[in-house]
């Protein structure tokens, strides 16, 4: 509550027809951010604000979501703020407020602009039909790329999108660059050169001091070898405005069956590590930085040995795959190597690349950990990856065994639903969970947590979380990274 005596005026307004309108498809979305849930004791709740209350104008300025309301808000202490209420009753109220305090607001979350591209690699291509909904938005979204660290093409922003960047100093912004050479990421795209066209947009961002972290999807044939080197060096050549690039192969399921694509085999990827580790040497001599990044799945498969903790600096592109294994590994070895300490932390945390003012779903509650194992008392279970992690997951674990007792088993699980070349944990589905059911040992199993749905217990084949426990020999825990290393911590 303030220290000061609050004035709250509340009038009012005489209102228009509001036209409501779907927001993902006409991109014409109705005007304000719609309130979710208001804090008890808190501002909003002085203001009288509600769930589905729609804050249309701060300070006479339109909200168009609630990144425009964080800003329009941010340092005033003498708002007004237009309110629709669900009955369409419209209230301007004029209220001031104490330095940053809080509204005690959420707000609903942002709905995607859809891309306009037709990308020869695309995910959406390489869905099963019955795949989750939410694995056929092709979101394309500066919004989200500033908020959770979203790729976006910039092929087809428009001017306000821009000038917002601009003015509300959306950075970083994460852009799939995939090749400098216009004919090859027009190619790749599927769109016309003109649209496929950004240098004039890159360049305006990097003028107005918006870092970009890139990303090359690097597929054979395409935009590798010559074409990956001058895309480097090209985006190298803005350093340190471009502060990373990724590079990380196409990944094609079996339903991705267009003939101009081919796949990623042990021989492409080894051949890109030698081409790409002479740039490597060369960045961090000039720049100080390694500054272009491999994908994990590039050493995995190419069966090289995953670069050392310095090659990464400060993990810029761990959440796009990047790092993540070195990561882990320095992790574990931290874990082996101590008694009784704070669990080692991964790299960048949970959220590196989620910006603070993002909302992020709430969790949905899942089972805790079974009391028999807390006190560090030896462990006997399952832990269930994907094919390409499971070999080094197996060493670590067997080594976690030795040292203390327990009977961990790391399995392997094919990836059966989406086939082809995928082999990494995130995309297991609870129908691959379930035909490996029979081989769990122990008295628990633990599954990656990235492959439940965030904000709802849902498997990527739209098996929901408790049907997979209904059917599984023993009960299941879905714990990431940190969770695993917290978990054996114990
Ligand atoms: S940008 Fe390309 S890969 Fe991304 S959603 Fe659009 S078409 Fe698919």
């Amino acid at each position: 509550m303030p220290t000061f005596p609050r004035k709250i005026y509340t009038k009012k307004l005489i209102t228009m027809y509001e036209f409501a309108v779907t927001p993902a498809i006409t991109q014409l979305r109705r005007p304000g951010v719609t309130i979710t849930e208001v804090t008890p004791d808190s501002l909003g709740e002085e203001l009288e604000l509600q769930p589905n209350d729609r804050i249309v104008k701060v300070n006479g300025r339109s909200v168009r979501d609630y990144l425009d309301f964080r800003f329009q808000t941010a340092g005033e202490t003498e708002l007004t703020f237009n309110v629709r209420k669900p009955s369409g009753e419209v209230l301007e109220i004029e209220f001031d407020r104490e330095e940053g305090e809080d509204f005690g607001l959420m707000f609903e979350q942002i709905v995607p602009r859809q891309c306009a591209n037709e990308c020869l690699f695309c995910f959406c291509k390489g869905n099963p039909a019955d795949a989750r909904p939410s694995l056929f938005v092709r979101d394309e979204d500066i919004r989200l790329s500033f908020l959770y660290g979203n790729y976006t093409t910039l092929s087809s922003i428009t001017d306000d999108e821009m000038n917002r960047i601009i003015e509300q100093r959306l950075s970083p912004q994460y852009v799939s660059v995939h090749a400098t050479d216009l004919k090859t990421r027009a190619y790749l795209l599927g769109v016309e050169e003109s649209r496929a066209d950004i240098f004039d947009k890159f360049q305006r961002l990097l003028d107005n001091d918006i870092e970009i972290h890139a990303q090359v999807v690097l597929c054979p044939e395409i935009n590798d070898g010559k074409q990956l080197e001058k895309t480097l060096r090209d985006l190298a050549s803005h350093y340190p405005k471009v502060v990373s690039t990724a590079v990380v192969p196409v990944a094609l399921t079996r339903y991705n069956t267009d003939d101009r694509l081919t796949r990623v085999t042990p021989e492409f990827c080894q051949r890109t590590i030698r081409e790409v580790e002479k740039l490597q040497k060369e960045f961090r001599r000039t720049l100080g930085t390694t500054f272009a990044f491999l994908g994990d799945e590039i050493y995995l498969k190419g069966g090289v040995e995953i670069p050392s903790r310095r090659h990464y600096g400060n993990y810029p592109q761990i959440e796009d795959g990047v790092g993540m294994v070195r990561s882990f590994l320095n992790a574990f070895d931290r874990l082996l190597r101590r008694t009784k300490a704070e669990p080692p932390a991964l790299a960048g945390g949970k959220d590196v690349r989620t910006h603070a003012l993002a909302i992020k779903p709430k969790a949905f509650t899942t089972q805790p950990l079974p009391p028999v194992y807390a006190g560090g008392s030896a462990l006997n279970g399952t832990i269930l990856t994907g094919e390409m992690f499971g070999p080094i997951l197996g060493e670590q674990i067997a080594a976690y065994n030795k040292l203390t007792g327990s009977k961990l088993r790391v399995l392997s699980v094919p990836n059966t639903y989406f086939g082809g070349d995928v082999s990494v944990a995130g995309l297991l589905t609870g129908k691959d969970y379930l035909a490996i059911a029979d081989q769990i040992k122990g008295d628990f199993a633990i599954i990656p947590k990235h492959t439940i749905k965030s904000d709802e217990p849902i498997l990527l084949d739209g098996m929901m979380f408790d049907e997979l426990k209904s059917k599984f020999p023993v009960p299941i825990y879905d714990l990431d990274t940190n969770g695993l290393i917290e978990f054996l911590s114990r």
